[in-house]
């Protein structure tokens, strides 16, 4: 925690002020990719997904350092990983994958706790959203820092939503108004947050967000909106979304 000293002419006031740190599950196969390689190392914009991921949030002035959860021994991190922690670089920390993104993030946030403190925030991202803007990051930080049950970046439903059966026939419309889609970075005090996720995990809630292990525990994080442009690559179409995101950004 770093402490930041202020110097008035009557008295020197000591703040305490929280560091915010990137937690980035990349442990998943892809299967819905339909491709050999896991989707976080398709290649994007001349770099792999993952690399576009971690880029955002080392050039993000305000992010400590990132711990990375990658599947143990895994080749396409290896070739990578040599580019990063370099001399004045944002560290980046590597902890094991689990078998559900939920396992991969607490593995995550247990290697956090060793570079962080208890009330330092915790931004869980996708390695599977490499579009993601740092003013997105900018305004999970400034809305959500006084928050602490924290939240999490999200769209508003934009169409009509229908519930189906398993044969695909439509049961019911769906009221919108009140619906969002949990997109990330999603950012939690580190320690609410290791709990929450160690009890969900412990009450067999194999929880597919962060927000819904803080939603367990009795909270209600708050939803900041997001650029929709922050889509996750899951579908082999995504990528070619992403790739015009990124030729749009140069221009
Ligand atoms: O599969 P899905 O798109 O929901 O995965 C979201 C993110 O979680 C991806 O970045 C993926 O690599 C990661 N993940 C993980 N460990 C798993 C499964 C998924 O780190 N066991």
């Amino acid at each position: 925690m770093t402490k930041v000293s202020l110097n008035t002419s009557s008295q020197n006031l000591s703040l305490q002020k929280n560091k915010y740190w990137a937690v980035i599950p990349a442990a998943g196969a892809g299967k819905r990719m339909a491709s050999k390689i896991p989707k976080q190392y398709l290649p994007l914009a001349g770099k792999t997904v993952l690399e576009q991921t971690l880029n955002v949030f080392i050039q993000h002035p305000d992010i400590s350092g990132i711990v990375l959860a990658v599947t143990e021994g895994d080749p396409y991190w290896q070739e990578i990983a040599a580019n990063y922690n370099q001399e004045n670089m944002t560290p980046v920390f590597i902890a094991p994958g689990g078998q559900e993104r939920c396992h991969s993030v607490l593995n995550a946030l247990k290697e956090l706790t060793v570079h962080a403190s208890d009330n330092d925030w915790a931004l869980v991202h996708d390695a599977a959203r490499p579009c993601l803007t740092g003013s997105d990051i900018d305004q999970l930080i400034t809305k959500l820092s006084d928050s602490p049950a924290g939240g999490l970046l999200g769209l508003p439903m934009a169409d009509t939503v229908k519930r189906c059966d398993k044969e695909q026939n439509v049961i019911a419309t769906v009221e919108r108004s009140e619906l969002w889609r949990a997109l990330t970075p999603q950012m939690f005090p580190l320690k609410l947050l290791k709990d929450a996720l160690t009890l969900a995990i412990e009450n067999k809630a194999l929880v597919t967000d962060e927000a819904s292990a803080i939603e367990l525990q009795g909270l209600k994080p708050k939803i900041v909106e997001g650029q929709p442009g922050n889509i996750k690559i899951t579908h082999p179409g995504d990528l070619q979304l992403a790739a015009l995101f990124f030729a749009n950004a140069q221009d």
